[in-house]
């Protein structure tokens, strides 16, 4: 990628003095703090060694950005993935800020100039890879720069129960030692509790503050069905969202090359990635999406991890991912912007099926398998949600909420009916029995089947036995599930999964509770969710498609994505508010000092001329 433009403005050699809101508007042209970013920008900024724990888009990078600007000296950054590093850098680049990447898609000469330049404490960021910063050479050549700290991104690379281990990530803690770097912060997007203490095991001296933001990302809508024509399905979805960026999931490459074809025999701007295709071919995929307005990359999961592209709309899957983590991390790929974008998944009970057997085929530990199998349960129990989709995902995570109001059980496209009786029937199972057994055996004695179990326990004699024969075994399946979801019984895994009463439990037994439970077949309602940020509405749509083609043209003229010169909020409020000078651009969306100088004059002059006619 070109040098879009020179740095030089917002790069003050001895560190910014301004406050950080100050930067934060003037550089990055951002209005406000993401939730949580206030709070870690005020302790890296102080020196603190910080682990920060932010969802997929939350707006991570921010938080070692501007504090780097503050400081004397060269942050360096360490970023595992080429692709991620070039949109970091050259978007940092269109904010006037010095900063630069050492990999090996550079020439010799050029990485020898931005060593030069980290060296003479020119750059404010140096981003490189962790095997490239752990080289002797390299840290040689880095011994006498001034160093200001240490970023470490995709922190969760170092630790081997994050699901992207990299070798590479072990050597960081000890460059930093050899470099004698006095702060480190690290980021990451997972979450999980042992992966956070190896992190700050592997990176850190001593313990590090640790951020934890809420995972809550409210503006993507959450919703999924039963497949019945995943074709027509997708098409119907596609319908309602023509002309937006987006990817649609699969889980095979064959079905990735089927499903891209039939997109494009259908007229759409479909292009498929996976990991069969000519390296050639899947960049060019890869690049047209990033570019272009409108295409749908139709991928295998190794679609995504490194591409930075804050505007696609909606993520479809065709197939259900393999378990909640993997569901979160696709649909976490739409709406970086924080704008309004669509999740929509087809479940079936082929695939968990499947799930199930390649578990019990795998050659995993016991303890593994079992692990796997809840895995597999609690992605079941998010299919069929009884109630807001959002407060079981969040509540997978270990964060409580309320209903959201932008998915489709909140938005009554999922039929519910009063199930008190089915939930008095199943629980009354579970303490009949003294919550000592699994949900088989339950349904056994619900149906009334004289088992060998249940004649060795006497569980016939039972006054449960048999009460719920009108039922099919599927169907109390669903009921556990839907049960233990809203949290009336829970299985205990210290218990071999053994179902045990919760006092919500209790109080439903009582008749003091209504359980409100799904039907199975579903029917979708349309209506228009609520969106998580308020977006001008007012804009003048005519003026919005000029701006667009005026972003379209200086993106191309330098070689970079459409979004690095303005974001879609950004041309919205210009095409709303119509600044006429420069200072009535001052303030909008994304429109820093850098962006006004090097931006303003041209869309100003693209507004006059529209509103002149
Ligand atoms: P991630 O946490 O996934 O690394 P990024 O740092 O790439 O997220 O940020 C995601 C998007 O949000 C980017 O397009 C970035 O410019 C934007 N962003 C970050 N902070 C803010 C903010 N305070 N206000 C508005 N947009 C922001
Ligand atoms: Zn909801």
């Amino acid at each position: 990628m070109s040098d879009l433009l020179d740095w030089s403005a917002a790069s003050v050699p001895g560190g910014d003095k301004r406050p950080p809101g100050e930067i934060l508007g003037d550089v990055f042209g951002f209005s406000a703090f993401r939730p949580g970013q206030e709070e870690i920008v005020g302790a890296v900024t102080a020196g603190e060694e910080v682990l920060a724990v932010m969802p997929t888009g939350g707006g991570k990078s921010l938080c070692y950005q501007l504090p780097a600007l503050m400081r004397p000296g060269v942050t360096i950054v360490v970023s595992p993935l080429i692709a991620l590093m070039r949109d970091q850098v050259s978007a940092l680049k269109a904010l006037g800020i010095a900063a630069a990447a050492l990999n090996s898609g550079n020439d010799y000469e050029e990485n020898r100039r931005t060593l030069e330049r980290a060296r003479s404490g020119e750059l404010k960021l140096l981003y490189i890879s962790p095997e490239r910063l752990s080289s002797v050479e390299m840290i040689e050549r880095l011994r006498d720069a001034p160093l200001a700290m240490l970023a470490v991104d995709e922190a969760h690379c170092v630790s081997q129960w994050g699901h992207d281990f990299r070798p590479e990530y072990r050597l960081i803690g000890e460059v930093r030692r050899d470099l004698g770097i006095k702060q480190t912060v690290a980021f990451t997007a997972t979450a999980d509790r042992i992966t956070r203490e190896d992190i700050a095991e592997r990176l850190f001296v001593k313990a590090p503050k640790v951020f934890l933001r809420s995972f809550d990302r409210p503006n993507i809508s959450l919703a999924m069905t039963a497949r019945q024509d995943g074709r027509a399905q997708l098409l119907a979805f596609l319908k309602a969202h023509q002309g937006e960026s987006g990817v649609v999931y699969c889980q095979s490459r064959r079905r990735v090359d089927e499903t891209a074809a039939f997109l494009a025999s259908r007229g759409f701007n479909a292009v498929p990635y996976h990991a069969g295709l000519e390296r050639t071919e899947r960049d060019h995929n890869q690049d047209v999406f990033l570019r272009e307005d409108g295409v749908i990359v139709v991928a295998t999961v190794a679609f995504g991890m490194g591409v930075d592209k804050p505007d696609v709309r909606f993520v479809f899957h065709m197939d259900l991912p393999k378990n909640i983590e993997g569901y979160y991390q696709e649909i976490g790929r739409a709406g970086r912007d924080g704008l309004p974008a669509t999740s929509h998944t087809l479940y079936g009970f082929g695939e968990i099926r499947q799930f199930r057997q390649w578990i019990e085929e795998s050659e995993a530990s016991e303890e593994q398998k079992e692990i796997e199998r809840q895995k597999v349960n609690a992605l079941v129990a998010l299919c069929e949600a009884p109630r807001c989709r959002r407060v079981v995902l969040l509540d997978y995570f270990g964060e409580a909420s309320e209903p959201c109001g932008n998915c489709d059980l909140c938005l009554g496209g999922v039929e519910t009916f009063d199930g008190t009786v089915l939930a008095q029937k199943a629980l009354s199972a579970v303490v009949r029995t003294r919550e000592r057994f699994g949900m088989d055996h339950l349904i056994t004695v619900l149906r009334g089947e004289a088992s060998d179990k249940v004649k060795t326990h006497g569980h016939d004699a039972l006054p449960t036995f048999g009460v719920g024969k009108d039922q099919s075994r599927t169907a109390w399946r669903s009921i556990f599930r839907q049960l233990g979801v809203i949290g009336y019984a829970t299985p205990d895994r210290e218990r071999f999964n053994a179902w045990r009463m919760t006092e919500a439990g209790w109080r439903v037994l009582k008749g003091q509770e209504t359980v409100m439970l799904r039907k199975d077949a579903l029917s979708l309602k349309d209506k228009t969710p609520k969106s998580g940020q308020p977006l001008p509405t007012d804009y003048d749509p005519k003026l919005l498609d000029a701006l667009k083609a005026l972003r379209r043209t200086l993106a191309d003229e330098r070689d970079v994505p459409a979004y690095v010169v303005f974001s879609d909020r950004t041309l919205m409020e210009l095409a709303s508010r119509k600044p006429e000078t420069l200072d009535e651009m001052r303030g909008v969306h994304g429109i820093g000092e850098r962006k006004l100088k090097d931006f303003g004059p041209t869309f100003l002059e693209a507004i006059r001329a529209y509103l002149a006619g």
